[in-house]
């Protein structure tokens, strides 16, 4: 990205006071939401091998509005202070869209993780949790961080760890400090994959809108759609399987650091992801044709860009030669504010990173909720729901002199386990979040993109917290 492109936190800004402009909340109000509450940056050393390494590190909690704050930690060497700022912010704005009542924050440590072994990552990981700590920057009331770029349940493993055995049995509910841990310890199912599920969902429903598919020229529905994925992580591999194998979309199109491949025909998603882990490459992937230029990805024919990797991805400088009609933006910020001007001009849809991936947060949620009731869900309702339903069943066969078939009663006498109701829980909060979006979108006439309704959605929730709380009239 050339200097003269806004940053990643330029953009945030200009996005959220697009939105502002169309509001009427007192100055000062949008002042105080739009501003960044609290950034810790600290410097630690760390012993790896016989050397010593000072590593650079950042918590910031943009606003207290709700609490504890939220947000996840990267591991990445493009780290800086302005771009966990915009993270932090874009998570305000995220748990606000989809009612999940924390305020927002990130966390980013400046090392590349693959240039570390796993002690390493430990070691570095424990002593950012214990500078957090001794801050008073986490805890389950405070702030409470997750997975991000470069990090996932191990590293949480070893933040639940170090804050538990610092605390030493003083805090019940210690384990509720960080979200995204392992299931068996004290996380929940279906936490790995929430982000890219939730993309599914709301991808979903924003293509299920039929006057929005009918201004841009496509047919209503997911089936069928091409899809390039950028990004084949966390959530850029689960959106792109789950839209593949629940969604009948066809993955044309996948974008690595090692390159890019396509094949008009469909990529299976869940053979090239077994492929990268056992060959660390998704080049050569049978029946793909690698591209010249791992960036132009962007030019690949397709239907929906999923861009899951880093920001300013998208920017002015490849906005024009994009193709694709609908931009699903699964990683935060990879659409420039700059490059958003010339895409809406060509009229394309752009699902902002604050609404759809936002199913990270809202299962992180379920499972911050799971550790302070210290029970599963589904433990005290499943037998009684599937006894309820057995009862049903036996009655309407008696009834109609009718029998249900043993697999159909096996299919209506179950009742929910944990993965069931957080998968319910999360559809139910993609699409209830989207329509909140959408009716500002159609509604209000200025608004002529889903993120500025996504902001007015938000900056209102936020406003009216602090409305509430009394510290503005
Ligand atoms: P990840 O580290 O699991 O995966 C990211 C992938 O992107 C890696 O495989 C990496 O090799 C690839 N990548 C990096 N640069 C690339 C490039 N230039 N071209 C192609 N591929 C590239 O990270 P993740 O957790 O999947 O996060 C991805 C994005 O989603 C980030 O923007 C993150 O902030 C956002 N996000 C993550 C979560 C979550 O729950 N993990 C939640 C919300 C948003």
């Amino acid at each position: 990205m050339s200097s003269k492109q806004a940053s990643f936190l330029d953009s945030v800004h200009r996005n959220f006071d697009k939105a502002a402009d169309l509001m009427d909340h007192p100055s000062g109000l949008i002042s105080q939401i739009k501003a960044c509450n609290s950034i810790y940056e600290m410097n630690f050393p760390v012993k790896i091998g016989n050397k010593y390494e000072v590593i650079k590190a950042f918590r910031v909690q943009h606003s207290q509005h709700r609490l504890p704050t939220k947000g996840g930690i990267r591991f990445s060497s493009y780290v800086n202070k302005d771009e966990v700022q915009a993270l932090a912010a874009l998570m305000t704005f995220k748990c606000a869209i989809v009612d999940v009542p924390f305020g927002g924050a990130k966390g980013g440590v400046a090392i590349s993780p693959r240039a570390y072994n796993a002690e390493a990552l430990e070691k570095i990981t424990r002593r950012y949790t214990m500078e957090l700590i001794r801050k008073n920057f986490i805890g389950p009331s405070v702030d409470v961080p997750a997975p991000d770029y470069g990090t996932g349940s191990r590293e949480m493993a070893w933040i639940v760890d170090t804050y538990t055995t610092f605390k030493n049995g003083s805090e019940i509910d210690a384990v509720g400090c960080v979200t995204g841990k392992p299931v068996h310890l004290n996380g929940i199912q279906g936490r790995t994959e929430a982000t890219g599920r939730g993309v599914y969902y709301g991808l979903r429903e924003v293509l299920l809108d039929e006057p929005e598919m009918k201004r841009i020229g496509l047919e209503p529905g997911m089936e069928g759609k091409t899809i390039v994925v950028q990004g084949l992580g966390n959530v850029g591999s689960y959106a792109g399987s789950i839209c593949q194998n629940e969604g009948g979309a066809i993955i044309v199109g996948v974008s690595e650091i090692e390159g890019t491949i396509v094949n008009p025909k469909g990529i299976d998603m869940d053979k090239l992801i077994k492929y990268r882990k056992a060959k660390k490459t998704i080049i050569g992937f049978p029946g793909s044709k690698k591209i010249a230029t791992r960036e132009d990805w962007v030019k690949i024919d397709c239907d929906v860009l999923i861009p899951a990797a880093l920001e300013s991805q998208i920017h002015k400088g490849n906005a024009k030669s994009i193709k694709a009609k609908v931009i699903a933006e699964a990683a935060n910020g990879p659409v420039t504010a700059d490059a958003e001007k010339i895409l809406l001009k060509k009229g394309v849809v752009i699902i902002p990173d604050m609404y759809i991936n936002a199913g990270g947060v809202t299962v992180s949620y379920f499972e911050w909720l799971k550790n302070l009731s210290h029970m599963r869900f589904g433990r005290m309702d499943k037998r009684f729901n599937q006894n309820a339903y057995g009862n049903l069943v036996d009655l309407i066969e008696r009834n109609t002199g009718k029998a249900v078939t043993k697999r159909d009663k096996s299919i209506i006498v179950r009742g929910a386990d944990e993965i069931d109701l957080v998968r319910s829980g999360l559809e139910e909060t993609m699409i209830t979040a989207f329509h909140q979006i959408r009716d500002i979108y159609r509604r209000r006439k200025k608004v002529e993109d889903y993120r500025t309704a996504a902001f007015i959605s938000a900056i209102d929730k936020v406003a009216s917290d602090y409305t509430t709380m009394g510290v503005f009239p």
